[in-house]
């Protein structure tokens, strides 16, 4: 494929996203909202954002449609020292209405009382400083935008561009992925399209981003999140759980 084509493809889905995105956000659907309700107008849905490029992209879409959309961050306190910078610059930069949403304890205070469980129980530590905060805040919205792709891993392959996600109080929110069909060549194409810097972890080899500890360096090729838990002692882990409709972790 020619670089104008991939250019005229890039061009026509971020049109698609940016209508996906619209009709949630700021009700334009072509039929008038009946404003009077409480559910379905600005105001009530939220964004995540791991910093990652497919979800900074989104970000730049749905601040055009609302400056002060939530942006909800997970904060667990293990991020590299690269990702809080870079979060901290485009937070600035861009205006974001940032949230960060922190777990019940600090690191210290986890690790005094439950060693590296990023190592023993990795499944615990993500509910505690991923699942149960975040599904704590994403309660409070009707949708809830991510920047998920089919493309990521094969837990993700049947992933939908729109369906209802219960949570584990029973609420349901209608959960958006409106890159699901994309891949990584038309995320890449579309941020330097766009002129949204990527974060810098990128420059050294990695390609799916999370908390430093269970972050390595891809092991395989064609696969981008091989290197994700790689350390986890005897764990076979490839989701940290928010994207599975789970009970949260035990304490
Ligand atoms: Fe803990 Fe690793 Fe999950 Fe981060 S990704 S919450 S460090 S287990």
């Amino acid at each position: 494929m020619s670089t104008s084509e991939i250019a005229t493809e890039v061009r026509a889905k971020l049109d698609t996203v940016r209508t996906a995105l619209a009709k949630e956000i700021t009700g334009k659907t072509g039929v008038p909202r009946d404003r009077s309700s409480s559910v379905g107008w600005k105001g009530d849905v939220c964004l995540t954002c791991s910093f990652q490029a497919e979800d900074v992209l989104l970000t730049k879409l749905a601040i055009a449609l609302d400056p002060k959309i939530p942006v909800l961050f997970l904060d667990t306190g293990y991020h590299f020292a690269e990702t809080y910078a870079y979060r901290d610059r485009i937070a600035s930069q861009w205006n974001l209405n940032l949230i960060n949403l922190l777990p019940d304890k600090t690191v210290a205070e986890q690790e005094a009382e439950f060693g590296l469980l990023y190592k023993t129980e990795p499944n615990r530590c993500c509910g505690f400083r991923k699942v149960e905060p975040l599904f704590k805040a994403v309660a409070g919205y009707r949708v809830w935008i991510t920047g998920l792709r089919r493309e990521q891993a094969k837990t993700r392959a049947a992933l939908e561009e729109s369906a209802m996600f219960t949570l584990p109080a029973g609420k349901q929110v209608l959960k958006l992925a409106p890159l699901a069909s994309w891949t990584t060549r038309d995320v890449w194409y579309a941020c330097e399209e766009l002129g949204i810097p990527l974060l810098p972890l990128y420059e050294r080899g990695y390609s799916s981003i999370g908390c430093e500890p269970c972050t390595s360096l891809p092991t395989d090729p064609n696969d981008p999140r091989s290197g994700r838990w790689a350390g986890a002692e005897g764990v076979v882990k490839i989701e940290c759980g928010i994207h599975i409709q789970a009970a949260p972790a035990s304490h």
